[in-house]
């Protein structure tokens, strides 16, 4: 029987290898680096889609975000601010523990000092994350002055992860937003406190000193106004699943049923919407209690099946 199952799992897993293989191969990482000033102290650093950014200071450098583990671009952009400027990297900013936005981004230990939320340092340490470790942590906001140029990193509360960061620099009006400004819909909800995440965008839209809003995926600058634009998206989007949750309905009939073409202009609406609902409803779920009170047996089968929790009388 054991040696069955090890024979069916490889066998999946050699398929599912056979599959993914061609693609993975295909995948040349680091063909488009690129390093864009975007103001006087500001830039902007990054490849494949991805971007984190840099503050250039007379003093030293703050380098936000480490970038995809195969990337290979941490070790170019150390060479790249090494040949570019004859200051150091005075301190590196970790916008969250996601492994995306953190991996080799110990290439700077060397001179500098890791700063990011609180948070952030148990998810790092849980998940071996191939990343700097913070040594510098802060609860809702911390300014660095550096060579004459404020810094300003701010704690919006629970969103996109429990330890997301922002960072301002008010002077150039300039917000670096990493991956809470984006162009088009998260690819799903995980990670993500909803709640938070919708009171964090009201007060990201009300930031005084927010001209130019860098996102860390997809190559557009972005405005102010992204922020309630998303706000307004998870908003209906939350609402309209609880309707349906409330009316009794199954995940599966809330997936046929909600759609959100009112929101075409944000992209991804085809590849992201159904695993947003699945998401959205897994959270609603953890949310509410139904009138018709369910027994912890039924709860199981419900997270199992959701047709096992249909609640409306
Ligand atoms: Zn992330």
């Amino acid at each position: 029987m054991v040696t069955r199952v090890f024979v069916a799992s490889t066998a999946m897993f050699l398929l599912a290898a056979l599959a993914a293989g061609p693609t993975a191969a295909q995948r040349q990482w680091g063909q488009d680096r690129s390093i864009e000033q975007v103001s006087d102290s500001v830039y902007r650093w990054g490849s494949d889609g991805q971007y984190g950014a840099y503050i250039l200071t007379s003093e030293g450098i703050v380098v936000i975000d480490g970038h995809y583990c195969p990337s290979g671009t941490m070790d170019w952009l150390k060479s790249q601010l090494a040949e570019r400027h004859d200051v150091p990297v005075k301190f590196l900013v970790l916008s969250h523990d996601h492994q995306d936005h953190v991996c080799n981004s110990q290439v700077f230990d060397d001179t500098a000092v890791t700063v990011g939320h609180r948070n952030i340092r148990p998810h790092i340490v849980r998940e071996q994350r191939n990343s700097s470790v913070p040594d510098v942590t802060f609860e809702n906001e911390m300014d660095l002055h550096l060579g004459g140029v404020k810094v300003t990193l701010l704690y919006v509360g629970p969103s996109h992860s429990d330890n997301l960061i922002h960072v301002h620099v008010p002077d150039e009006g300039v917000l670096i937003s990493i991956d809470i400004a984006r162009d088009g819909l998260f690819p799903d909800l995980r990670d993500m406190d909803v709640h938070g995440m919708l009171r964090g965008l009201r007060t990201l839209s009300r930031l005084d000193n927010v001209d130019i809003v860098l996102p860390g995926h997809g190559p557009r600058l972005l405005g102010q106004d992204n922020f309630m634009r998303m706000h307004d998206f998870l908003q209906a989007l939350h609402d309209r699943v609880l309707d349906h949750m409330i009316a009794g309905r199954t995940l599966p009939e809330i997936r046929d049923l909600v759609t959100m073409d009112d929101f075409r202009d944000l992209g991804g609406i085809d590849a992201s919407l159904d695993p947003n609902i699945v998401t959205m409803y897994d959270f609603l779920y953890r949310y509410r209690e139904p009138n018709n009170r369910l027994t912890e047996f039924e709860a199981v089968s419900c997270i199992e099946d959701s047709s096992a929790c249909r609640t409306a009388d």
